[in-house]
């Protein structure tokens, strides 16, 4: 049952050999499960752009990944998919808790990331939520442990860390840090380290940016592991 369009178990092997992306045309020839690909082609999402071609390809693999693109280049379903991917071949569940924690720099972006979470994970059991502050810290601290896929900008996440007694952040699976420039452009280069200390060595980390400043790398080095990386430089 596991995965993509064929009906046999090939899909599944195929994730544990090596996957090579570049001659994907279309999200159809990625071996991504069918609820995945039937959440992207509802949205008329059909093939992919070059930045997903060759990020959704190594996160597959397993690979951390340093991926710099520009702004409009689909960065974002770059690491959506790779998430759904990874928790469902971990046969997560509501009742596993934390799996997934995407960093955003502003709440207008994790809302955006969140809309478009739902949209291609709508086929999924995973549940998720945005933690973004402008709510009282009690409220989401509720939620924050038993939502599956959380969305959150670093200042609020690092105060959950800090004040939620109750937080555990010890089952992450994967975790992405978007717009990494912007994220330090605004001054959280402090929050990121001390939220990176709070997370478990063992895990995927994806690592986003338009840009690849001395900063970004800093942040590279100190989060990601023997990561691989991908610059694309396209007209979107
Ligand atoms: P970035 O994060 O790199 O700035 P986004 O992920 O926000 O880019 O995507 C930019 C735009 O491109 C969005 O409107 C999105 O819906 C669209 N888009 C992304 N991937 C695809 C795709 N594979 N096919 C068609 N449109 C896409
Ligand atoms: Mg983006």
């Amino acid at each position: 049952s596991m995965c993509s369009s064929d009906t046999n178990s090939s899909a599944r092997e195929i994730k544990f050999e090596y996957f090579d992306s570049s001659k994907c045309e279309k999200f159809e020839d990625f071996p991504i499960c069918k609820k995945t690909l039937k959440g992207l082609t509802s949205s008329k999402f059909m093939k992919p752009t070059d930045i997903q071609r060759e990020a959704i390809g190594l996160a597959l693999n397993g690979n951390d990944i340093l991926g710099a693109a520009k702004t409009g280049s689909g960065k974002t379903l770059a690491f959506i998919i790779p998430i759904l991917e990874h928790l469902y071949s971990e046969k997560w569940s509501q009742n596993d808790g934390l799996g997934a924690l995407i960093i955003s720099p502003t709440r207008e972006l994790a809302f955006q990331t969140f809309e478009v979470l739902k949209k291609i994970g709508k086929f999924h059991d995973f549940s998720a939520g945005l933690v973004i502050g402008g709510k009282p810290l009690k409220e989401e601290a509720g939620r924050i442990n038993r939502t599956n896929i959380v969305v959150c900008t670093p200042g609020r996440l690092l105060q959950h860390m800090d004040e939620t007694t109750y937080f555990n952040a010890d089952s992450l699976q994967i975790v992405v840090l978007d717009e990494a420039d912007r994220i330090l452009d605004m001054g959280f280069s402090q929050t990121m380290n001390a939220i990176i200390e709070n997370l478990p060595a063992e895990r995927q980390t994806l690592l986003f940016s338009a840009t690849q400043t001395r900063s970004v790398k800093d942040l590279a080095r100190l989060s990601l592991t023997d990561p691989v990386f991908v610059s694309v430089h396209e007209n979107a």
